[in-house]
């Protein structure tokens, strides 16, 4: 090879790699502007959820961020979901191993008194409902009860065997005046192209740390609450199984909506159909629009191109408007108790 044509040879390389470093820079630029391109929650101009007072049932539900939800009705607590460890954007992108964050999980339990505990109930076995339901367990007596991939996150805790309950789809579990029944559904479609992110069972007790990949999504499910003062249906996940709810009324739905921007209007329609209409449920509260990655507390809604909730939002109410006019929407503030129920009628 003469000088010249090393010279030459050098000069193209020079520019190559010039050229891959801009396209990676502009790559980059792109990911940060996706990934702050978010909607705005005061853009979502529903009245503020009902409040307990003299006037409300003694049912009340806290939303504590993603589907965290805790039921309350001054005896008995349920608390669906366990979600308090905020793994970092970092940990699951790389998909490195996380672990249960104590501290973090007892300021939960401590500043939302979660001193009546009887039942953790996680709607699947994803990182982002099931992470804390063994930590939670062992800080409690209360029963873990779900699926057997949500039974080996709670053994690979160290919980003890009395208080895991694999369930039985459909059967009745009572917890002071809570009857709870968990039926079989489906976790919605948002992984590439249309499949589950992360599926199959947890087939061992799984002790962290691991990493999200190991919580597999075990089974979803839709759980109905039943109380002497309403029912409320969380559906965390947004799918649904044809005819699931034909017979069951319910008063609330606790409506996940996870990604559901990425499905379609028509999509959506079909799911507030199955459970909303079907079930004449007066309120809705969607759930899961929140960025998960974020510390336990603060809620930022998902970047707009992972299903843009003010969009979503705009759905909702066309659905309500045309199917359920009787029916409000609510966005669930964290941390803030919501009264359920009207009162009972006054005897006559
Ligand atoms: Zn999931």
């Amino acid at each position: 090879m003469g000088r010249g044509t090393i010279a030459t040879w050098l000069k193209r390389a020079k520019l190559a790699a010039l050229g891959t470093v801009a396209v990676l820079v502009l790559l980059a630029a792109i990911l940060v502007w996706l990934w702050r391109d978010r909607p705005d929650l005061n853009n979502v101009a529903w009245p503020p959820p009902p409040t307990p007072g003299e006037n409300s049932g003694t049912v009340t539900a806290t939303w504590l961020g993603v589907t965290t939800l805790l039921f309350d009705d001054g005896e008995t607590q349920i608390l669906i979901d366990g979600f308090f460890s905020r793994p970092s954007l970092y940990d699951v992108l790389l998909d490195r191993p996380i672990d249960n964050d104590a501290p973090m999980v007892n300021y939960a339990m401590d500043e939302f008194r979660m001193r009546q505990l009887a039942a953790i109930i996680p709607v699947h076995s994803h990182y982002d409902h099931a992470m804390d339901i063994g930590a939670v367990a062992r800080r409690s007596s209360a029963s873990v009860l779900g699926s057997e991939s949500s039974a080996n996150i709670a053994r690979g805790a160290g919980v003890i065997e009395d208080q895991v309950v694999v369930v039985v789809p459909g059967e009745t579990y009572e917890f002071g005046n809570f009857r709870v029944r968990l039926l079989s559904s489906r976790h919605a479609p948002i992984g590439w192209r249309g499949s589950i992110s992360f599926p199959g069972t947890i087939d061992e007790p799984l002790r962290m740390p691991e990493p999200v990949s190991a919580f597999r999504e075990g089974g979803s499910y839709t759980v109905v609450i039943e109380h002497p003062e309403g029912t409320t249906i969380v559906q965390g996940s947004a799918a649904f199984n044809e005819g699931q709810l034909d017979d069951i009324d319910a008063d609330v739905v606790m409506l996940g909506v996870g990604g559901v921007g990425t499905l379609g209007e028509e999509y959506v329609a079909q799911y507030w159909q199955h459970l909303v209409t079907s079930t004449g449920a007066l309120a809705v509260y969607p759930i899961h629009f929140d960025d998960f990655t974020k510390p336990f507390g603060e809620i930022v809604p998902v970047p707009r191109f992972l299903g843009d909730f003010e969009e979503t939002a705009g759905w909702l109410e066309a659905l309500r408007d045309r199917w359920d006019q009787d029916t409000r929407l609510y966005v669930p503030k964290f941390g803030e108790p919501i009264a359920l129920y009207e009162p009972p009628s006054p005897a006559t």
